[in-house]
């Protein structure tokens, strides 16, 4: 992307994310929680050095559209994408003051559906 000044390592020689329904029970690579059948998410098949597949679950999906839609560019890592978006949300605060507090609450919301969907399953 030529207008992304991030100190970003694009790894992909293929990337396609598509947004699905869960038939059955997944688990969300970022947060770990389950996504029940019928929740939305999105699946990414990544082609790197071999093919990756990536399940992201709808709060993930929602930091991590809000820290995007917020900053001029927000470059990410599958696996330390919640953490990436909080820094970027610290690391732009100044540019309004809901961004950061935003970032937190989605945040917040991620951890416990995350908590939640463990208890359902022991
Ligand atoms: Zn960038
Ligand atoms: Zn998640």
């Amino acid at each position: 992307m030529s207008d992304c000044y991030c100190d970003f390592d694009e790894p992909w020689k293929v990337y396609s994310a598509t947004m699905r329904t869960a038939r059955k029970v997944h688990v969300c690579h970022e947060c770990h929680a389950r996504i029940q059948p019928r929740d939305r998410y999105e699946h990414v098949v990544g082609i790197a050095d071999s093919v990756e597949t990536y399940k992201t679950c709808a709060n993930c999906l929602d930091l991590r559209e809000f820290v995007k839609a917020h900053i001029p560019c927000f470059c990410w890592y599958h696996d330390t994408m919640v953490g990436d978006a909080i820094e970027a949300a610290r690391h732009w605060a100044h540019e309004g003051p809901g961004l950061l507090f935003g970032a937190y609450r989605r945040q917040i919301k991620i951890k416990r559906a995350a908590v939640a969907s463990r208890q359902l399953c022991q």
